[in-house]
C-alpha cells in the first residue's frame, strides 16, 4: 500500500520522479544516480557533519559504482550552517566550474542552499536526506536569509530523494520530533483549505488532498514511537513530510502544507525566538506550537452557530482598507514587515458586498463545513498532547511568549499573508476579538501562559 502511495505520488508531481526510503538505501545510489542522470558526473555536497553522518558513504558508494565524481564540496558546521545568499553564491560559483550534478547531503540548511544554487544555475540535483526533520525536502521553495530577512524563495525541487532509515535512526534524536510537529501541522492546513474551498476562495486540489490527508492519520499515530526513534514511525514520518512536498508540486501551491500553523510559526522564526536558555529553536518546533495555537482558534469556532450569524451586523463593522493599514503599522515593528503586510492585506482587502456574500455562504453552509471540519481536526489538546508524548515543544512560553504576546502573534498571523485561513473567517465574521479573549483569558486555552 506504501510503495503504490508513493509511486502514485511520484506520477503525478512534476519534478521529483524518484523516492527511495529503506534501510541500506544509499546501496542504491548509483541506481538511483544513473537512471535520472545518466553518464553525467556527480557532486557530494555537504557540511562537516552531514558528511560525517552520510556523505562519506555517499561518497565512496558513488565513486564505487564507477560514475565520475568530482572532490566534495563540504560546507563547515561549526557554528551552525545557515542557508543565507553568501553559502548560495559560494556553492555556485563552486558549481560553475563543472558541469557535475550535485548530490545534496543533508537536511533543511543543505537541501536549501544547494536547492537554490541549482535552481540558479538550472541544474538539477539530488538530496540524500539525513534527518526526518521537516517538509521542506522536495518542496519548491527554499528558505534563505538575507541581510537579517528570512524569505521563501520560490525554487526547482529536486529530481530524486533518497532516505536510509538507518542514517535517518543515527540523527541527533532531537530531529524526528522537529519533522514530527511539521508533520501534524497538516492537520490544521487541511482544515484551513476547507474553509477556503467552502467560501470558494481557493478549491481544493483532489490530488493533493487525497496524497497527504488520506494517509495522514496513520503518519501522526504513534508519538511514543516518535520518542523512541522508532524505525517504522521515523520511516513514516519521513514519508509524510516528503509526500506533502510531491502534493505541493501537484498543486503548485503549498496550501496543502501550510495554513495559519506555519504562518503564526513563521513570524517566531523571523524574529528568531529562541529558548528560554537562548538556544536556537528549528522549524518543525516552532511550526508544531504553531499547529497547537491555530488549533484553539477552531476549538472556539466550533462552539459557534455561524448559521445564525447577523451579516448586517457584521459588515457594519468591516474596516476600511485605510483602518487595516493602520492596525498594521501598530502591530508590525520592524520596517520590512509592515512592508510586507501591506502588500498582502492590499491583496486580500474585500469590499463590503464581497464580504456579505460571503459571509452568506458560510451560513449557508455552515453545518455541512462543520461536519467536515470536525472530520479533520484534532482539538488544541489533542494536538498539544502528541507533541508532549513525542517529546517536542508544546507551548509558545517554552520560546518567551506570554498570553498577551501571543494576543499581537494571533492579529499579525492576520495580516501578514495573503493566505485564507480561520483568522480570517473569524475577522470576517466579527467574531476574532471575542475568540481571542476567550482563549487568552479566564479558562480559556492559553489564559495566563508565562514564560
Ligand atoms: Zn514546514
Amino acid at each position: 500500500m506504501k510503495t503504490n502511495r508513493i509511486e502514485r505520488a511520484l506520477a503525478l508531481a512534476d519534478t521529483t520522479k524518484n523516492l527511495v526510503i529503506e534501510s541500506g538505501a544509499i546501496n542504491k545510489i548509483d541506481t538511483v544516480f544513473r537512471k535520472e542522470f545518466a553518464a553525467s558526473s556527480a557532486i557530494v555536497i555537504a557540511d562537516t557533519n552531514t558528511y560525517a553522518a552520510a556523505g562519506d558513504a555517499v561518497y565512496s558508494a558513488l565513486e564505487g559504482a564507477g560514475i565520475n565524481i568530482e572532490a566534495p564540496f563540504i560546507f563547515p558546521g561549526t557554528p551552525r550552517l545557515h542557508a543565507d545568499l553568501e553559502r548560495v553564491t559560494e556553492l555556485k560559483a563552486h558549481l560553475n566550474s563543472h558541469q557535475a550534478i550535485p548530490v545534496a547531503v543533508g537536511s533543511g540548511t543543505i537541501n536549501d542552499i544547494t536547492k537554490f544554487a541549482c535552481t540558479q544555475l538550472r541544474r538539477p540535483y539530488m538530496i540524500v536526506a539525513t534527518a526526518a526533520s521537516m517538509d521542506g525536502y522536495t518542496s519548491f521553495g527554499a528558505s534563505i536569509s538575507h541581510a537579517g530577512f528570512k524569505k521563501n524563495v520560490p525554487c526547482t525541487a529536486p529530481r530524486a530523494v533518497l532516505a536510509d532509515l538507518e542514517v535517518l535512526g543515527n540523527a541527533p534524536d532531537e530531529m524526528i520530533t522537529w519533522g514530527y510537529g511539521d508533520l501534524l501541522s497538516k492537520v490544521i492546513a487541511g482544515a484551513d483549505w476547507i474553509l477556503a474551498d467552502e467560501l470558494e476562495i481557493e478549491q481544493i486540489d483532489q490530488d493533493a488532498w487525497s496524497m497527504v490527508m488520506d494517509p495522514l492519520p496513520e503518519w501522526v499515530s504513534n508519538p511514543e514511537g516518535v520518542k523512541e526513534k522508532d524505525p517504522k514511525v521515523i520511516s513514516n514520518v519521513l514519508e509524510g513530510l516528503v509526500v506533502t512536498g510531491l502534493a505541493m508540486q501537484v498543486a503548485k501551491s503549498s496550501r496543502v502544507a501550510a495554513g495559519s500553523d506555519h504562518i503564526i510559526g513563521h513570524l517566531w522564526e523571523m524574529e528568531e525566538l529562541t529558548t528560554n536558555k537562548g538556544e536556537h529553536i528549528p522549524h518543525g518546533l516552532f511550526i508544531g506550537v504553531g499547529t497547537v495555537v491555530a488549533a484553539a482558534l477552531y476549538d472556539v469556532l466550533l462552539q459557534y452557530d455561524l448559521a445564525e450569524l447577523d451579516i448586517k451586523q457584521a459588515s457594519s463593522s468591516w474596516k476600511s482598507f485605510e483602518q487595516v493599514a493602520n492596525e498594521v503599522n501598530k502591530i508590525f515593528d520592524q520596517p520590512y514587515m509592515i512592508e510586507q503586510a501591506l502588500e498582502e492585506c492590499r491583496a486580500k482587502y474585500i469590499n463590503q458586498q464581497v464580504l456579505e456574500d460571503r459571509l452568506q455562504l458560510l451560513k449557508d453552509r455552515w453545518y455541512r463545513i462543520k461536519k467536515r471540519l470536525k472530520t479533520q481536526l484534532m482539538s488544541a489538546g489533542e494536538l498539544q498532547d502528541r507533541l508532549r508524548r513525542a517529546g517536542a515543544m508544546t507551548s509558545p512560553s517554552g520560546f518567551g511568549v506570554n498570553a498577551s504576546a501571543l494576543r499581537k502573534y494571533y492579529l499579525q498571523g492576520l495580516r501578514v499573508r495573503n493566505r485564507y485561513t480561520i483568522l480570517d473567517l473569524l475577522d470576517e465574521t466579527g467574531l476574532l476579538e471575542n475568540t481571542l479573549n476567550k482563549i487568552l483569558t479566564g479558562d480559556g486555552f492559553w489564559a495566563g501562559i508565562e514564560p
